[in-house]
């Protein structure tokens, strides 16, 4: 296992030059890939799976909708399929991917945190957030990441392992099923946005990433019919990644964890910087919104005394307005510091010190909530406690 001391990081030996290239730890080829599941196949090996099992084409077509259609996974809930066939239908196309580990309920029942152990014994998390008029899950896409933020609880865990797409979608489909059977304060109602800001870097499993966007966002049967303009992904600013993004014509947000303006500054915050700078990672940020015509979304952790001064501020404001008028909106977060780091949040007049120096630019920024402060808000922190 990737020892916590000493993170793996996804830069590229050779400093700036080179493709970029996710490190994984060395034990993943011993750990195997996690079992085939509905969600990673394609309409071919679905079809070949079913024949093995003896059953028609049409069988397929079934399973679909009970998989995206009313997120059922067991053999019990297969009313239209023989009796004979259900379990065997559901243990071959429906094992078991994610079991939930504990759960953590905050805000009055409207914040639910899942720890979820996956086939090796890996930890990942999800958070549901209900809001009046939306309701948002936030999941990972790897377990742990290998990107190294020194201030991140999940950067201290290291890189373990991408997850697969079927893994990544077993999040969504009991989130949607939760909400549908009202097991969230607030009664029945509908899972309708996405944010991959969990676990890990949602670039560096770009493959597992996209085939979850798609059937996240397909309509019934082929998706879970969330829409793809609810679905954000976010990167610490993997540029090839952003630019292969833009490609695919999807309307789904980007969000960019900057968190510094300058070079200097973001060398030291987020490793990844040596490899794309915050030019490379702007201007790919900018051609994104040129491409989708969807503001792009700037995350930017405040850290006390560190990244949340005026000047900060100030140059954050120029460096955005560089591009133009309302193509970026900026997220400044209160950082929820990891036990016993040097990290920690900002003051409450610094944060709104840099909120005004960003509106009296004409820059668009708004705070972002903390749901679940109190349950161990900032990524990884959950998992590394089991750990
Ligand atoms: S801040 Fe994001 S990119 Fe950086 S280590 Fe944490 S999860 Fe990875």
């Amino acid at each position: 296992m990737t020892s916590p001391e000493i993170p793996e990081t996804g830069i590229t030996e050779g400093g700036t030059e080179g493709a970029f290239r996710d490190v994984l730890s060395k034990d993943h080829a011993k750990r195997g890939k996690p079992p085939v599941h509905f969600a990673d196949m394609t309409d071919e090996e679905r079809i070949a799976k079913a024949t093995d099992l003896g059953l028609p084409k049409f069988r397929v077509k079934q399973l679909a909708n009970h998989y995206y259609g009313h997120f059922d996974v067991n053999a019990a809930e297969f009313t239209d399929f023989p009796a004979a066939k259900r379990e065997e239908a559901a243990a071959a196309f429906f094992p078991r991917l994610i079991t939930e580990v504990t759960r953590q309920v905050a805000d009055n029942g409207t914040t639910i945190k899942t720890l979820w152990r996956l086939f090796d014994g890996s930890l990942i998390e999800s958070v549901l957030m209900r809001y009046p008029t939306r309701t948002t899950l936030c999941i990972s896409s790897q377990v742990g990441c290998g990107m190294g933020c020194p201030f991140c609880a999940t950067g201290q865990l290291g890189l373990t392992r991408n997850m697969s797409a079927g893994e990544i979608l077993e999040q969504v489909r009991v989130a949607a099923k939760m909400m549908r059977d009202g097991e969230v304060a607030g009664g029945p109602g509908r899972l309708s946005n996405i944010v991959f800001m969990g676990m890990g870097e949602p670039m560096g499993n770009y493959r597992s990433v996209l085939s979850a966007v798609r059937q996240i966002s397909a309509l019934p049967p082929e998706g879970f019919g969330i829409s793809a303009r609810n679905i954000t992904v976010s990167t610490v600013g993997v540029v090839s990644g952003i630019r292969k993004l833009a490609a695919e014509g999807l309307p789904v947000r980007l969000a960019v964890s900057l968190h510094a303006p300058s070079d200097e500054l973001r060398d030291e915050l987020v490793p990844m910087n040596k490899r794309f700078n915050t030019t490379a990672v702007l201007d790919a940020a900018h051609d994104y919104w040129l491409a989708s015509k969807r503001r792009v979304s700037i995350e930017y952790a405040l850290m006390r005394g560190i990244n949340d001064q005026a000047e900060h501020a100030r140059l954050l404001a120029k460096r955005l307005n560089h591009y133009g008028d309302d193509w970026a909106h900026v997220n400044p977060i209160p950082l929820n510091p990891i036990e016993g780091s040097k990290w920690t949040a900002s003051k409450p007049e610094d944060e709104a010190r840099f909120l005004e120096i960003l509106h009296s630019a004409g820059i668009t920024a708004t705070l972002r909530d903390t749901r679940g402060q109190d349950i161990d808000g900032a990524c990884g922190q959950l998992a590394a406690k089991e750990r």
